[in-house]
């Protein structure tokens, strides 16, 4: 059977090792990678093949448009004559950017099954463009594997019929679990950077709604300046935030900022940081998954399970005192919890594709 897989970003590429691994072990499986470009550079596409031992992908679309609309049309466009030249039995989309809509809207469209690898994840805010992608997706997707119970029950109020979701697990913790011994051992980050274990703040910011406002993104470096007084800060860069300070002409002088890491790098730091401090997805969970509590700067989140066992707190960037808000953060961590499965989701889904195809 053939599985075309359809990956753009740089949590796809994290995503997919687990997956690719999972798929390669199984006979019979013929696993095409479509890189649609949406990131393209080294620091946020190429390192995660080679460090994740990933095979390259045989299709690259070049699509890296800025603007909605202009991305996913592109990508649309490219990618209906690959998907119709491989002819797959199904095809793979994951999470929730224009790459996961492009590749869902044009494989439904040529009636080819679609499976949603972190389906049903909602944040009910509309203003969010990955909100939108990931609503539209499960709605035209065929088989849609789950992180949690949290996850299916959203499923299940927007009416999708249970025969088509699998509720597996979080295939990033499978990817924790497989690669926290190889950044024990292979990353030297925290002696590169000069910070010693759980002595510092990590920090990622890079959703639009935070880094498109000039006032919102200002509340938050200034926020993040003043805790760096206190604790060391070190803010890996996204390519869109630093394009915004330099709009801004906006320099840190406290906050240690570097270019985006590969995940080896992050997994490092994310383990031996004190407190995270984040507006992603990936990063809020990935603090769980090494115990470290974790402050997330935006007006609510997908994964309300680590809100309400204590490990996230959540605190909207436009408020005031957000630094005493990151401050007391520190230490507080939460009850535990299972519930993103037992590390074999890729493993599964392998399963259930071989199995439907
Ligand atoms: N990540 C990384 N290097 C970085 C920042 C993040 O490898 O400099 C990883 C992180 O560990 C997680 C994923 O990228 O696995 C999260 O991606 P991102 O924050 O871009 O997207 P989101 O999860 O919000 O969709």
């Amino acid at each position: 059977m053939k599985i075309a897989v359809v990956v753009g970003a740089r949590p796809q590429f994290i995503k997919l090792a687990p997956v690719s691994k999972a798929l390669s072990s199984i006979e019979g499986i013929q696993e095409i990678l479509i890189h649609t470009g949406q990131h393209y550079d080294k620091s946020m596409s190429g390192v995660f093949f080679d460090e994740l031992d990933m095979t390259k992908p045989e299709f690259n679309l070049s699509v890296n448009l800025s603007g909605h609309g202009a991305m996913t049309g592109l990508m649309m466009q490219k990618l209906e004559p690959v998907i119709q030249e491989i002819k797959p039995d199904v095809l793979v989309v994951f999470g929730d950017t224009n790459s996961t809509l492009a590749g869902a809207l044009v494989a439904a469209k040529l009636h080819i099954p679609v499976a949603h690898i972190e389906a049903g994840l909602r944040s009910f805010n509309q203003m969010m463009p990955e909100e939108i992608n990931r609503v539209l997706t499960d709605h035209v997707s065929d088989l849609l594997f789950t992180t949690s119970d949290e996850a299916v029950q959203n499923l299940r109020n927007e009416n999708i019929s249970n025969d088509k979701i699998f509720n597996v697990g979080d295939v990033m913790y499978d990817a924790a679990l497989q690669f926290r011994e190889s950044a024990k051992e292979k990353s030297n980050v925290l002696s590169a950077l000069g910070l010693s274990g759980k002595g510092y703040i990590l920090a990622t910011i890079h959703r639009a709604e935070n880094t498109d406002s000039p006032n919102i993104l200002s509340n938050i470096v200034d926020s993040l300046e003043a805790v760096a007084k206190h604790y060391p800060v070190v803010l890996p860069l996204h390519p869109r935030t630093a394009a915004r300070l330099s709009e801004m002409g906006r320099q840190l002088n406290n906050v240690q900022t570097i270019e985006p890491v590969g995940y080896l790098d992050m997994v490092a730091l994310e383990s031996n940081s004190l407190l995270v401090v984040t507006d992603s997805g990936g990063v809020q969970k990935e603090a769980y998954f090494y115990g470290v509590p974790c402050v997330t700067l935006r007006t609510e989140t997908e994964w309300v399970e680590l809100v309400d066992s204590g490990w996230n707190k959540i605190v909207p960037p436009s408020e005031p005192d957000i630094e005493g808000k990151i401050l007391s953060a520190i230490g507080s961590k939460g009850d535990p919890i299972e519930i993103y499965g037992d590390g074999s989701a890729s493993k599964q889904i392998a399963r259930i594709l071989a199995s439907k195809f």
